[in-house]
Parts: structure tokens; sequence; C-alpha cells
């Protein structure tokens, strides 16, 4: 008979009794197959070492795709391991294995057990997959294990792993044997900048590549880091560093949502505000921010065409003004865009120089969903315990994580805090509702601020098809062509 064996240890540290190393492994199952007179050759002992096979672990095991391989050549007649649960951590690769030898008519022999299977038999096949089950919630358990514990300290607001940006660790000059996080005075302003900006609707990758052309150390030079081998040069800022910086809560002394032992990155009242701006910004890009550096039309793709509904875009290769288009095939409408852009920003000034408007945008009522979210995570917490208990099943837990976890990150992202864009209250701040002090203001915007404005305040856009052709010459023409075809909705509008 034709044998292959496959050798392999979870971790090089934290050796368990019965836990053997891949050459025991080879020796032992090398004996095995002699014993049984199966022919088993060097080049056939495919081994894997130091690399974990869990599902929480996403390296790549050389050897296994080998052996998959050769499983697959119908070369072979059985093939050794030395035990199940040290082999395959992952449910789904035990079964794909079983029944790779099971298709292939490939015997499995497990040398600890001491006994070969049969996968083409139900009654073996079914042994052998029951192996990999509890093998798998070993693995749950031990994840949980580590999770609970990052748990414990993240609700005591411990840090547990090397300071972000911005911060260092010092002994705590009241405790000599403690070590505390503290702000490194040259690196807080560079984040309290980084966070104002966004929060300022300014596009990240225009903020990276300013940090850049300031010659500012990019966070892994500032923090002495390795460079990665393959990269070439100084390791510069970029825009996922920048988005990273304004979703860290530790920059507000935070983990979760609780107090950590650290202060936040600058002393400043209005720090924390600001922060959930920019993090909302970044965190709910659909709503309220634009794509960065790419907006140049105020309603491209932001506006819709009012017969089809796509979106609007920059009608292309024609003379004379430009003019936007519905992004459709059939083109369906196409309008001048000074004209709509003007009505627009005119529209916004007058809405906002009313003033109740800011107040109708943030007031909301919380009161059920928190008491969602409260329900959802009981939910959770007994269907895990009941699991720890093996009261339920894996695939029963996983049912019950695929209602539940989804419900409960919507309803986290929908009680973040609710901020405005830090442009429209620069807008309207002290303006008192003076049209004309909004006017100034909202001109200086550029496009990707405005933007940001008109997604905060305008529900939709969309341009109607031209009813009454021909000239637009007066003001009077164009503002009661504008009037009807331009048709606004405003968030909240009752
Ligand atoms: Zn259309």
């Amino acid at each position: 008979m034709r044998a292959a064996s496959y050798a392999r240890r979870s971790d090089s540290k934290g050796k368990k009794h019965d836990e053997r190393s891949v050459e025991e492994q080879d020796a032992l199952n090398l004996r095995a197959a002699q014993s049984n007179h199966w022919d088993l050759p060097p080049t056939r002992m495919y081994r894997d070492n130091d690399l974990s096979a869990s599902r929480y672990s996403t390296k790549e095991r050389p050897d296994w795709l080998a052996l998959e391989k050769e499983l697959n050549s119908g070369q072979l007649d059985v093939l050794l391991i030395w035990e199940t649960s040290r082999a395959w951590r992952k449910l789904s690769e035990w079964v794909l294995l079983v029944d790779t030898c099971r298709d292939n008519k490939v015997l499995i022999h497990v040398t600890s057990h001491g006994r070969t299977y049969d996968p083409t038999q139900r009654r073996d096949r079914k042994t052998l997959i029951e192996e990999g089950v509890d093998s798998e919630d070993e693995t749950e358990k031990t994840s949980e294990r580590v999770k609970r514990a990052m748990e414990a300290n993240r609700q005591q607001g411990r840090p547990h792993s090397r300071p972000p940006y911005g911060y260092a660790i010092e002994v705590d000059p009241t405790n000599h044997r403690a070590k505390i996080r503290v702000p490194v005075p040259e690196l807080a302003p560079i984040v309290h900048e980084i966070i104002r900006r966004v929060a300022r609707s300014e596009p990240v990758s225009a903020i990276a590549k300013d940090l850049n052309l300031r010659g500012i150390d990019s966070p892994s030079v500032a923090q002495g880091l390795k460079p990665h081998p393959r990269s070439q040069g100084k390791p510069q800022w970029s825009p996922a560093m920048v988005r990273k910086i304004c979703t860290n809560e530790a920059y507000i002394g935070k983990r979760g949502l609780v107090d950590a032992t650290w202060p936040p990155i600058v002393e400043d009242e209005g720090f924390e505000e600001l922060f959930w701006k920019a993090n909302n910004l970044i965190k709910d890009p659909e709503r309220k921010t634009t794509k960065p550096g790419r907006a140049k039309y105020l309603l491209a793709f932001l506006g819709r065409c009012g017969v089809c509904n796509e979106y609007l875009t920059r009608m292309g290769g024609r003379e004379g003004p430009d003019r936007y288009k519905c992004y459709a095939a059939t083109g369906c409408v196409t309008i001048r865009m000074d004209w709509v852009d003007a009505a627009i920003g005119e529209a916004i000034c007058n809405r906002l120089a009313k003033g109740d408007v800011l107040e109708q945008l943030t007031t909301r009522d919380n009161k059920d969903l928190y008491a969602e979210l409260e329900e959802l995570r009981a939910d959770h917490q007994t269907a895990l315990d009941l699991r720890s208990r093996k009261k339920l099943s894996l695939l029963a837990l996983s049912q019950e994580e695929e209602r539940i976890l989804p419900r409960i990150e919507e309803i986290e992202k929908a009680l973040r805090p609710v901020t405005l864009p830090q442009c429209i209250e620069d807008l309207t701040k002290d303006a008192q509702g003076n049209l004309q002090i909004i006017r100034t203001r909202w001109n200086r915007l550029d496009i990707p601020a405005k933007k940001d404005v008109v997604r905060t305040l305008i529900e939709s856009i969309r341009i109607l098809k031209t009813t009454v052709p021909g000239q637009h010459k007066t003001d009077e023409q164009i503002d009661n062509m504008l009037k009807a075809r331009v048709k606004v909705k405003w968030v909240n509008e009752q």
C-alpha cells in the first residue's frame, strides 16, 4: 500500500503533555507504516512546522497544500496522521480532508488511536468528523479565553498593546513599578491637526499629501519601527493612516466607550466633540463625506435624474458651459451646471439662515434602540453560556450569531454621538441668521466640503426633464426653469 504522512505542530510554545514534536510524529507515523508493511518514502512525509492550523490563523501551510494535491492524484492508499485535533483545527478543512480521502478511496490511519479508518464507510466517516468538531470546539475555547482576557483589560481601560502614534510609554512618577501612556509633546499637535482637518471635511488624501510635503515623519518612522523589507525609501503618510487616527478612540482617552487609564492626546475642551465629528465622517462615508480628492462637481454622483433615478455626472466632450447629465446611457436629462449649483447653494444658505435646522438634524430619540441593544446582548450572552455548557450546537450558535451580531453592529453605529460636519457649524457660527455672511462663507468652501453640507442637509436632489424648451436669457427665465426642474427634498422635512 502506498502511504503518505502529515505531521504538524500547532504552536512552538506552551507545549502540552501529549503534544509531539513534528520529528516525533514523523517517527511514530513511520513506525506505524512499517509495522503495517505500508510503503512510506521520505518524499511522501509532509510536514508543516510551527504554523497554527486554527481557524483564527491565516497563515498558509505549504505542505498541507502539497498533500492535498497528492491525495487528489489518486496515487495513495493510506494517509497517516498522529491525531486529528492537532492537525486540523478548522472543521471545514478537516471535513474536506476526510471527504477527499473518501472520494479517492484513501484510508486514514490515526497513529495515536492505533486505528485505521475507512472514510468510505459511513460510521468511520462519522467518527472522524465528530473528532473534528471536538477539536474545533477546543480552538473556540482557546480563542474565547484570549478574547475574555482582552475584554477584561478593555473594560478596565487598560492598554493591551503598543501605544498608538502620538503616545509613549513612561514610568509612572507616582509608582515606579507601573508604566503609563503619555502624549508625546511633538506628536500630539499632529494628531490634533489631522483630526481637526478631517472634521472640516478635508479629503484624507490631501491631508496625507500635505504631511508628506512638510516632511513630517509617518507613524512608523516616528515610532522607530523597522520598515518593511520590501519597502523603498522612507515610509510615507497614507490616507489609511489618517483614517486610522480619526477612528481610534484612544486619542480621546477611551477604550471602546470606557474611560481609559491614559489621558486624551490633547487637553482641549472641544477635542472630544471634534474627534467624533472626524470619526463619524470617516465611518459613515456614504452619508456625509465625499470620496477624497475626487470631487470636482457639486452634484456629480449626488444629484439624480428625475426620469430614471440615475446619478448625475458631468457631460463631457462639448463646447460651452459645463452641464450635468444623467449617467444612464440614455442620458435622459441635462442641465447647466453653474445654474443648478448656484440655486442649490442659495437654497442651502437660506435654510441655514433660518437657524432651527441644525437642532432638527441632531435631535433623535434613541430610547428604543438602547433597549433593543440590551436585549440582543443578553440573547448573545445566553447563547454563549448555553454553548459553553454544551447545550447548544456550534451550528445553532453560529445561526444565532448571524441573527444577532449584524443587528448589534447596526445599532451601535446608529448610537454613535450625532455630530454635524464642522463645515456646517462654521457656516452658521455667530452669523445670527445673516444670509450675506452665510453666503460669503459658502462661496469660500471647496467642493468636497460643499458636498458634505449638501449630503447632511438634503436627502435628495432630482433634475426633471425640461418641459418648456427654448431660450433662458433673463434671470427670471432661468429662475423659473430651475424652479420647475430642480426638486430638493430636505432631511427631516415635515
Ligand atoms: Zn436618466
